[in-house]
C-alpha cells in the first residue's frame, strides 16, 4: 500500500471536540467523495497507529481537509491528533469507502457519522445537484452540530436537527424512531445513506427497510 507524508497545513475547532484539519494533497492524489483513508501521525510511536478519517474537501481542491472528532478521555489516535499544529505531518494511505453519491435522497448522520456527507453534500452544491436531497442530524446537543451555518446555507428547510440529549426550541428533541422519520420522510423509494455509530446505523437502516426502502438503495459503510 501506498504511503504518503503530508504536512498540515492548518488546525482549527468547529465545535468543542471536533477540528478541520487542512493538509497537503499529494501529486496525483484523487478520491469520490464521501471515501476514507487510513491515517497515522508521524511521529515516533504513532506511525502504526492507523485510522480511518473521510476527506470533507472536494476532489478538485488543492489541499485535503479532514474533519475530526478528538476522544480526549483515553490515550488514543484522536487526542494526538487534537494537539496537531501546522508543519507537523500525517501519514495517509490509498483511498477507499462504500459511501458514494447514487442519486436523491435522505441524508442521516449520528454525530461525526456526517464527514462522509460534508463532502458529497458540498458536491452536490456545487453542482447545483442538491435539490430533493435531505439531512437529518442527530447529536447529543446543540453544541455538537458540526458546519450547521453552512448545511443551512445549503439545504435550507431540508435540513432537519435531532439532539437526543437537549431541549432547544426549534430543535427534534428525541431519538431517530420509526415515528419521527414517517414524519420527515413522505417517500421510501428513495435512496438513504447513514452513517453514525454502529448501533445507529443497524438500527436506523432496520427502520427505513421496514417503512420501504429497498435494501439496495440504503448506502452504509460495510
Ligand atoms: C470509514 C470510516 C471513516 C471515518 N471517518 C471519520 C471522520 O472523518 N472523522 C471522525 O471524527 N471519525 C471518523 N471515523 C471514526 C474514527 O476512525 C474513530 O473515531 C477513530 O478511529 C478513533 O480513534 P482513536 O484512536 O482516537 O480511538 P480508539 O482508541 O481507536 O477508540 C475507538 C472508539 O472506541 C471508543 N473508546 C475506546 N476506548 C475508550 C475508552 N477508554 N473510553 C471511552 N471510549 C473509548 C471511542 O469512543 C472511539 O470512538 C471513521 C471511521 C470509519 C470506519
Amino acid at each position: 500500500m501506498e504511503e504518503y507524508v503530508v504536512k498540515i497545513i492548518s488546525s482549527e475547532y468547529l465545535t468543542h471536540d471536533v477540528k478541520r484539519l487542512k493538509v497537503e494533497k499529494p501529486d496525483g492524489y484523487t478520491f469520490i467523495s464521501g471515501q476514507a483513508t487510513e491515517v497515522s501521525i508521524n511521529k515516533p510511536g504513532w506511525t502504526e497507529e492507523k485510522r480511518p478519517f473521510t476527506f470533507t474537501s472536494l476532489n478538485k481542491w488543492r489541499d485535503l481537509e479532514f474533519t475530526i472528532k478528538c476522544y480526549r478521555e483515553h490515550n488514543s489516535v484522536t487526542k494526538e491528533i487534537e494537539k496537531l499544529q501546522p508543519g507537523d505531518e500525517l501519514i495517509i494511505r490509498d483511498v477507499w469507502g462504500a459511501i458514494t453519491y447514487q442519486g436523491k435522497g435522505v441524508f442521516i448522520a449520528g454525530g461525526a457519522g456526517i464527514t462522509p456527507f460534508i463532502s458529497i453534500l458540498r458536491q452536490l452544491d456545487e453542482d447545483k445537484e442538491l435539490e430533493g436531497n435531505k439531512l437529518i442530524f442527530s447529536n447529543k446537543t446543540s453544541r455538537d452540530i458540526i458546519l450547521k451555518d453552512e448545511f443551512e446555507r445549503m439545504l435550507r428547510d431540508n435540513f432537519y436537527n435531532v439532539l437526543t440529549r437537549e431541549k432547544v426550541i426549534g430543535y427534534n428533541d428525541r431519538r431517530i424512531d420509526e415515528d419521527l422519520l414517517k414524519q420527515m420522510v413522505k417517500n421510501f423509494g428513495q435512496h438513504f445513506y447513514i452513517c453514525g455509530p454502529e448501533d445507529f446505523v443497524k438500527n436506523i437502516n432496520d427502520i427505513v427497510v421496514s417503512l420501504g426502502a429497498k435494501t439496495e438503495s440504503v448506502v452504509i459503510e460495510k
